[in-house]
């Protein structure tokens, strides 16, 4: 999983050559794993226009890179990233979720940047279960869990009042609170809080007993309690996976909130005018001109056209030569694939929503546009 901490690490190495390779692996948007094609062109290019000695640097560096690509295509998601240095014995794999750019850099510093704008632009979602001596902090990231750390505090045998753990009286509840529960809670809340501001999550899940959940919830920040998006009764011991499995609702219907907004919005600003548009005609144009910042459409739409066979040029009406190389436009049936393909390669956001039958009747695909 990406993570801030570590990708400023690697950001702030230098000392020798580094190589960094980003491939859009998304099959959505590589109809026909053409992938492999672009990637072999970004080499080629890469060697062609090295300087002799930097090529001897990092001659190894494409060659571990190369072997990588070949032989993992099982594991691809929707983006690679690979970053290798042999000059500091560095190397990392990311096998992310989303698209990205095709980009081959070698410099004397490792490219993080794309990474660092998932981080920034694809929500990350942290989970607290909490219990009156141990509470567990997890990451969740584009469908991925990692665990971050524990907060322990162990009871004192024979200190405990009988009842329920946290004793809770209508009346006198603050009294009553378990003193050793009561510091274990306000250490477990100081993390929480030092978590999410350190590593910029922006949303929170708790999970636990229904008592420990409210007795944590009363004692969070308003600033942090305003992050809550749901809580879950999750095991203490429960596995990672486990964890995911009983969040992943809770995100869904999240991000299907989300979605309706985005779309929402999206038919309103392009209605208006302003900076968005409807329908694979116009989005196309936007695309031909570079202004797209985010793309947007439904899971199933699908569209025919024309690609011009030499620079990918797009036209939704039948034209027999691209206007800009006269080279030979080919008839396709995977029209939005391949808008994605050109929205990825201009860094432009993509969000492919489940359902939505108000962008369907809207034409299925829109554009919030940079200018
Ligand atoms: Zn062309």
């Amino acid at each position: 999983m990406l993570d801030r901490t570590e990708l400023r690490e690697i950001a702030s190495m230098e000392g020798g050559y580094f190589v960094s390779l980003y491939l859009n692996v998304d099959p959505m948007f590589n109809p026909k794993g053409d992938y492999m094609v672009h990637f072999k062109n970004m080499m080629k290019n890469t060697v062609d226009s090295l300087d002799r000695a930097v090529y001897k640097a990092v001659k190894d560096d494409l060659e571990k890179v190369d072997n990588y690509v070949i032989s993992n295509k099982r594991i691809f998601r929707k983006g690679l990233a690979l970053i290798s240095s042999t000059a500091k014995s560095f190397w990392k794999e990311y096998n992310i979720n989303v698209p990205v750019k095709n980009e081959l850099i070698v410099d004397k510093t490792p490219y993080t940047k794309p990474l660092m704008d998932i981080l920034d632009n694809y929500q990350r979602y942290a989970v607290l279960l909490v219990d009156k001596e141990s509470a567990r902090i997890f990451a969740v990231h584009l469908g991925e869990i990692v665990e971050y750390g524990e907060v322990h505090t162990p009871a004192v045998p024979g200190k405990h009042k009988k009842g329920g753990w946290f004793a809770l009286s209508q009346n006198h509840y603050e009294r009553h609170i378990d003193f050793h529960i009561g510091m274990h809670l306000k250490d477990v809340v100081e993390k929480v809080d030092s978590f999410l501001s350190g590593e910029y999550i922006g949303r929170l899940i708790i999970g636990g007993s229904d008592e420990a959940v409210s007795m944590v919830k009363g004692m969070l920040h308003k600033t942090v309690l305003d992050k809550v998006i749901g809580t879950a009764r999750v095991e203490m011991f429960a596995k990672s996976d486990e964890v995911l499995r009983r969040v992943e609702p809770i995100v869904s219907a999240y991000e299907k909130k989300k979605e309706e907004e985005t779309v929402e919005s999206l038919i309103a600003k392009a209605l208006k005018n302003e900076n968005a548009v409807l329908g694979l005609d116009d989005v196309i144009s936007a695309l031909q001109e570079q202004r797209v910042m985010k793309l947007v459409f439904v899971k199933d739409y699908k569209a025919n056209g024309y690609n011009c066979s030499t620079c990918g040029y797009l036209s939704v009406q039948k034209i027999d030569s691209c206007p800009f190389c006269k080279g030979k436009m080919d008839a396709v049936d995977y029209m939005v694939d391949l808008a994605g393909q050109k929205a990825v390669q201009q860094s432009a956001l993509i969000e492919v929503v489940s359902e939505s039958k108000k962008l369907l009747d809207a034409g299925g695909i829109g554009a919030f546009l940079r200018f």
